[in-house]
């Protein structure tokens, strides 16, 4: 992916294998959230192709690979702040009968009863996150930390197959951290979801991820176990440069 002269993606090849919670690390500027931003039509790409299940997915648009399940959150959560969490997570699923007005004239029973079904799924997420305390307070009254949950919860409001989370535990305190990671550990263990997440914080990364891709300067550096690549020489040099390379604990 270039944009003018600057080659952001730069040849990376990455494989993020089904049933993975694979974990993408790089120094800022590396080029994640733009490969990201790839994977997940916000760009189409100067070259190459992203795939998922074998089929050619470039270039189709964020809601036609919602279709296909493939989702991601953004490193800034885009709730809206003046609904109620319940009701942002009701947001979510397409196609609703309620969405044509005409259903809603026609075919009123049809749409109470599916707006029903989506409550309840709705409920049964915010029972998974066990944030039951806040279903009903306004989305922009939660914390930062909690705003991070619920964009993971809208996730789950469909049968997602691989989500993409840009930084979903930055800025959250370590509680609502183990939290977040508890419910990503949950969904891909108890719902099969595969994740390729990326993230700074090298705890986080070592509890959830395996493998985990380095990337720097548009390239994948490496890719293996978090123990592995924190030890990776390659890797310590790209974060530190040379001079801090005896000092591995700075990756973080
Ligand atoms: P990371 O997420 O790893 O920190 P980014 O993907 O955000 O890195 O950025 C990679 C490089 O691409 C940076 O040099 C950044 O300035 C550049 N870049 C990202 N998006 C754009 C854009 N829309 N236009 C021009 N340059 C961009
Ligand atoms: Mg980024």
């Amino acid at each position: 992916m270039h944009f003018g002269g600057i080659r952001a993606v730069d040849g990376a090849s990455i494989r993020i294998a089904e049933g993975s919670i694979t974990g993408l690390i790089g120094p800022n500027g590396a080029g994640k959230s733009t490969l990201f931003n790839v994977i997940a039509g916000h760009y189409r790409p100067t070259s190459g192709s992203v795939r998922l299940d074998g089929e050619d997915i470039t270039g189709l648009s964020p809601h036609e690979l919602f279709h296909k399940g493939l989702l991601r959150t953004f490193q800034t959560a885009h709730e809206f702040s003046t609904l109620t969490v319940r009701e942002n997570l009701m947001m979510v699923p397409a196609d609703q009968p309620g969405e044509a007005l005409l259903n809603a004239w026609f075919r009123p029973a049809a749409v109470r009863a599916r707006e029903e079904e989506v409550r309840a799924r709705a409920d049964a997420v915010i029972d998974f996150l066990e944030i039951p305390h806040v279903a009903d307070e306004y989305a922009g009254n939660l914390s930062g930390g909690q705003k991070k949950l619920l964009e993971l919860g809208r996730t789950m409001m469909v049968d997602a197959k691989i989500v993409f989370l840009d930084e979903v535990g930055a800025g959250v305190n370590r509680t609502l951290l183990n939290t977040i990671g508890d419910a990503i550990l949950r969904l891909n263990r108890e719902r099969g979801y595969t994740f390729c997440m990326i993230e700074h914080d090298m705890d986080f990364i070592g509890r959830l991820c395996d493998p985990v891709i380095v990337m720097a300067e548009g390239k994948v550096l490496a890719e293996g176990p978090a123990d592995e690549v924190r030890a990776n020489e390659a890797v310590i040099e790209a974060y530190l440069g040379r001079g801090l390379r005896n000092k591995p604990g700075a990756i973080a």
